[in-house]
């Protein structure tokens, strides 16, 4: 032991959000004898570890759960509400925090409400929970082959605990549904017709829900594993290598900035799509395509009020999406090449009359993603000289629309209005374009690729091409410029990486 941390384990796993989470379970099932550390730069914020923040009851230590994920932007002002997201500031969402420099360069647009969670499970201790498949050219062609990439998503649902039945009982939802496919679903294949968003959430016997965050994704058989710990306020500094093969990681201790290593010949870096090529960086691991073809999706706003429906009244306050509200989806196609993720809500993200009162779920958020016309050009960078709040390397965003990207958000803006006029009447005079980096999903940092080409960073087991022993994961790994939610298909991603990490310790 050196510190707090062994001196020697199988596989390091830098970060505990659901992609570094995915890797640890897959390994206590597949190689029950395997030893693993998983370092987290933040700190455990919820019980079991890695919990998401909306399962704790109490609310004043949901916030504080929050405030601890925060990082150095702990205690700055948030935004919650989707009125208040619409507000269009340069505001983050509770538990997260944004850049305070470098997230745009001149002339260009820049991400910057890009945003971090720096606590353990990540961002899915705070996530909206959505899991849709991704369709059409949001799929990974080599991995088409054989239905891999099928079988690989369907064990991200079990490890996320995905479900499409957990908001049956609310008001409206099939109505929602029925009035969307009448305007969306003809001519589609059934699995891209309007339907429930899977979710990963799931009713617990007392009828409460429970949302899925890393500690689903560990699960009982990583936690009973005694080769596996969980070091939290552990910063990765570097991975180390030995004749370009991974050997360990230098970690710094955050409780007493104590700097230690730990050997292993297997490292896997899941600290997010910013921060894993951030890690690869300060390694001196520098493939030719790290950092590059990042890649947000663009999302654009509007809410409508369900007509010709009544029910009882209900104030629930705060305007968050509460126990009787809905999720739907409409999926994203060719044709329409947007990912709709449709909220029902009990409060409305614009004032309403007092006299006016509202009928649970009965006020609908649309919200539409769209795809990036992805470009090597846009990317992380970061800049030696400066450090960031961690004391790592300070990341350069480049980030730049395109004219198709601009198209796409103009048929983004017409669809959504006919979206909204399709379920009710209009709360929102027009949408509204969320800044770049609201959506929460950066991707394409470290991409997977079926060749080294000098596009791709790693290979289809996310094995970094260049450094064997070193495995990447996260939304950072996905090479398709997807519209829908990302995390089912990085943890699907991370269970073939997981695999042949098995394999070799067998
Ligand atoms: C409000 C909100 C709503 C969202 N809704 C959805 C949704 O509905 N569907 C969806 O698919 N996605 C959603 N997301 C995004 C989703 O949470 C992320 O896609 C997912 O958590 C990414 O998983 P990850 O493991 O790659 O990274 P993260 O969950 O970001 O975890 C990375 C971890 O690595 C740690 N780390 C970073 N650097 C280091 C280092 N050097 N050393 C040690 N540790 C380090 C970080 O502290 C962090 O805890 C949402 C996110 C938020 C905040």
């Amino acid at each position: 032991m050196t510190g707090r941390y062994p001196d020697a384990v199988d596989v390091v796993i830098v970060g505990s959000g659901p992609a570094g989470s995915a890797y640890a379970r897959i390994l206590s099932e597949q190689a029950p004898s395997a030893t693993i550390a998983m370092l987290e730069a933040g700190p455990t914020v919820s019980d079991p570890p890695g919990a998401h923040v909306k399962n704790i009851a109490d609310p004043d230590a949901l916030a504080r759960a929050q405030r601890r994920s925060e990082g150095p932007g702990a205690g700055a002002a948030a935004v919650s509400s989707p009125g208040a997201v619409k507000a269009g500031e340069r505001r983050a969402r509770p538990g997260t925090f944004l850049l305070d420099d470098g997230y745009a360069q001149p002339g260009e647009d820049g991400l910057p409400v890009a945003a971090f969670s720096s606590n353990v499970g990540g961002m899915s201790a705070h996530w909206t929970a959505a899991c849709p498949r991704p369709g059409d050219s949001e799929r990974i062609g080599f991995l088409d082959d054989e239905g891999v990439l099928d079988e690989l998503l369907a064990e991200g649902d079990r490890l996320l605990g995905v479900t499409a039945d957990a908001f049956d009982a609310a008001p409206f939802s099939g109505l929602v549904r029925e009035r969307l496919a009448a305007v969306v679903d003809a001519g589609r294949p059934e699995e891209r017709r309007v339907q429930r968003m899977p979710l990963a959430v799931h009713r617990r016997d007392d009828g409460r829900l429970a949302w899925s965050g890393s500690d689903v994704v560990l699960g009982d058989v990583t936690r009973a594993n005694p080769g596996f710990a969980l070091h939290d306020e552990s910063l990765v500094t570097r991975v180390l290598l030995a004749d370009g093969v991974a050997s360990g990681v230098e970690v710094r201790d955050r409780r007493d900035g104590s700097t230690h290593a730990i050997a292993a010949r297997h490292v896997v870096v899941a600290a997010d799509a910013l921060r894993t090529p951030q890690v690869l960086w300060a390694s001196g691991i520098r493939p030719a395509a790290l950092g590059r073809y990042l890649n947000d999706q663009a999302q654009i706003v509007f809410a409508s009020r369900l007509r010709d429906v009544s029910g009882a009244s209900e104030e629930s306050g705060d305007g968050a999406l509460s126990e009787t509200s809905g999720v739907s989806w409409v999926p994203f196609t060719e044709e329409l090449p947007f990912h709709g993720q449709i909220m029902q809500w009990d409060t409305s993200p614009i004032p309403i009359a007092d006299d006016d009162p509202i009928v649970p779920g009965s006020i609908v958020g649309l919200g539409l993603f769209c795809a990036k016309d992805l470009q090597a050009s846009d990317r992380v960078a970061f800049d030696a000289a400066t450090l960031d709040a961690f004391g790592m390397p300070a990341m350069r965003i480049h980030y730049t629309l395109t004219d198709a990207d601009r198209a796409v958000i103009g048929r983004a803006k017409d669809e959504i209005v006919r979206l909204g006029r399709a379920v009710g009447e209009p709360l929102d005079a027009r949408p509204f374009v969320m800044p770049l980096g609201a959506s929460l999903h950066y991707q394409g940092t470290v991409r997977m690729g079926a060749e080294d080409d000098g596009a791709s960073v790693c290979d289809p087991c996310s094995e970094v091409w260049d450094a064997p022993g070193v495995f990447v994961a996260g939304n950072g790994v996905i090479p398709t410029a997807t519209a829908c939610n990302p995390t089912l298909t990085s943890v699907a991603l991370a269970v073939r990486g997981a695999r042949r990490i098995a394999e070799r310790l067998a």
